[in-house]
């Protein structure tokens, strides 16, 4: 990062930053890229891009653009968000039709169809391939664009062995995000068509998102790309070890019932117990996890935890698990 290459990027013309657009852009098999502050402005400008005031977008109910994005949407892009419910994030075409309004004098216009490949609040689960073709081309044939949220897409990528460009062709917009998995400091990438890309530019500079010198930080996203590809396949054997110190014990539920890939999702058998508490005993022990509501506890395996690490966090969070439900 300190070494990297810079110019100004607001007029194009950091090197390092254009290479990691470039590479972005090649990896999902779409024409350009543009580099943002963050995954939420990623989706954020892509729903600006691809909308206008009072349209309607469809996503499940559980996903970052609903769940956590929702208020940037309507307060900022003016659209409204119609939401599908579904066991873990991954829903079918059936689906989506219900969910499209018919075009009359009072209904809202659905426009675009978003996506979480991988999921995440749904506990990390991974879309099979076909399946998302399919919500994609029903979004196509009733004149939706399409929008897939990629945050996570090459921990997909890393579970089945299938390409961030297979998963990513086709889609009007894509993006992934650096500061993930990948373990950057800072930054996503937003692709899709030229023409989508020129447009996406002028919302980040309209939110005020044009960042100069980002050389530094693309520099990180490119050393990434080329170095922390292996380690979402360590992070994912990881999540494995929890998954089987944790699964026997009685105290917990996991939803979806075993991890696709760096995430996991469990809730508690007994009702006395809450997420909270659990993510409270759990920090006092030296492990952070994520309550998500008072029903689930998150866990997110990563860079900066070792297999060591992962067997003494699933001990930990056994020990508390056990305790909890025994009143303790
Ligand atoms: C993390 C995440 C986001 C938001 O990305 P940030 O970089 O945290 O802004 C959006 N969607 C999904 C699926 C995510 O996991």
């Amino acid at each position: 990062m300190a070494g990297a290459v810079v110019g100004d990027e607001q007029s194009g013309d950091d090197p390092t930053t254009l290479e990691l657009c470039r590479v972005v852009a090649d990896l999902l098999g779409q024409e350009a890229g543009v580099f943002m502050p963050s995954g939420t402005m990623c989706n954020l400008v892509a729903i600006l891009t691809h909308t206008r005031p009072g349209d309607e977008l469809i996503c499940d109910h559980e996903s970052h653009i609903y769940g956590t994005e929702a208020a940037g949407a309507a307060a900022l892009a003016g659209i409204s968000i119609r939401a599908i419910t579904s066991p873990h994030g991954v829903f079918d075409a059936a689906q989506v039709l219900e969910m499209i309004r018919p075009r009359t004098r009072t209904a809202p216009r659905t426009t675009l169809l978003s996506v979480e490949q991988t999921t995440n609040f749904s506990g990390g689960a991974v879309w099979p391939l076909a399946q998302l073709q399919a919500v994609r081309d029903l979004a196509h044939a009733h004149g939706l664009k399409a929008h897939l949220d990629g945050a996570r897409l090459l921990n997909a990528s890393a579970a089945t062995g299938i390409s961030a460009r297979e998963y990513a062709l086709g889609w009007d917009s894509a993006w992934i995000d650096l500061s993930k998995g990948l373990g950057c400091p800072v930054g996503a990438v937003l692709c899709g068509s030229s023409a989508f890309v020129e447009q996406a530019w002028q919302w980040k500079y309209r939110l005020g998102g044009a960042m100069r010198q980002s050389g530094v930080l693309a520099a990180a996203g490119l050393y990434a790309l080329e170095h922390h590809l292996p380690q979402l396949v360590a992070d994912h054997a990881n999540a494995q070890t929890i998954w089987h110190v944790l699964s026997p014990c009685g105290a917990l539920r996991f939803d979806p019932p075993q991890p696709a890939s760096n995430i996991l999702r469990f809730g508690f058998t007994s009702p006395l117990v809450t997420a909270h508490e659990f993510a409270a005993r759990c920090l006092k022990e030296g492990v952070r996890v994520r309550a998500i509501g008072s029903d689930f506890v998150r866990v997110t395996t990563h860079l900066d935890v070792s297999a060591s690490e992962a067997q003494l966090a699933a001990q930990t969070m056994l020990a508390v698990a056990q305790s909890l439900s025994q009143g303790g």
